[in-house]
């Protein structure tokens, strides 16, 4: 079968992070894969519903809140977009994802502890939490070969 893509969209140079900075993903397989037609693209956080820029928000450690930085809690934001996400996911028959990593919606081993300190904790982000959980693989920036193997098997 051939396998689409579930990517994170800052990672095709799209300015939907929180500082609106762009931080475009540059990789050859990546490259491949879009050339490929298989990327597909969205960024939980705006299809939720939430602004560019937007003020940070972390994941608060033993809730299944997301609160900002200045104490605004944005979890249903985060969910709806979590939901989108899935949505995508299940209309084109994904198995695999491409998430950026330590962002509190698509990170896959790592994301900030809560405390707005700087500090990574081991977790995973409200939209990679609920894809994982619906048996989507999701990958980061950092084992993009990992995926190279897995698809169209
Ligand atoms: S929510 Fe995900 S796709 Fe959107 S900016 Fe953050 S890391 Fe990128």
């Amino acid at each position: 079968m051939f396998d689409h893509i579930l990517i994170s969209r800052c990672f095709l140079g799209d300015k939907v992070r929180y500082n609106s900075e762009t931080i475009q993903l540059k990789h050859p397989l990546l490259t491949l894969w879009h050339k490929q037609n298989r990327l597909i693209a969205i960024c939980p956080e705006v299809s939720g519903g939430l602004p560019v820029p937007r003020e940070p928000a972390e994941q608060q450690p033993d809730s299944d809140k997301v609160i900002t930085v200045s104490g605004i809690d944005v979890t249903e934001a985060f969910n709806f977009g979590a939901k989108q996400a899935l949505t995508l996911c299940r209309k084109h028959k994904i198995r695999f994802a491409i998430m950026k990593e330590s962002s509190p919606s698509c990170g896959s081993t790592l994301i900030y502890d809560g405390s707005f300190s700087n500090q990574k904790v081991p977790g995973q982000g409200v939209t990679t939490k609920i894809l994982t959980q619906e048996g989507i693989q999701v990958f980061s920036e950092n084992n993009l070969q990992d995926l190279s193997v897995l698809l169209d098997k």
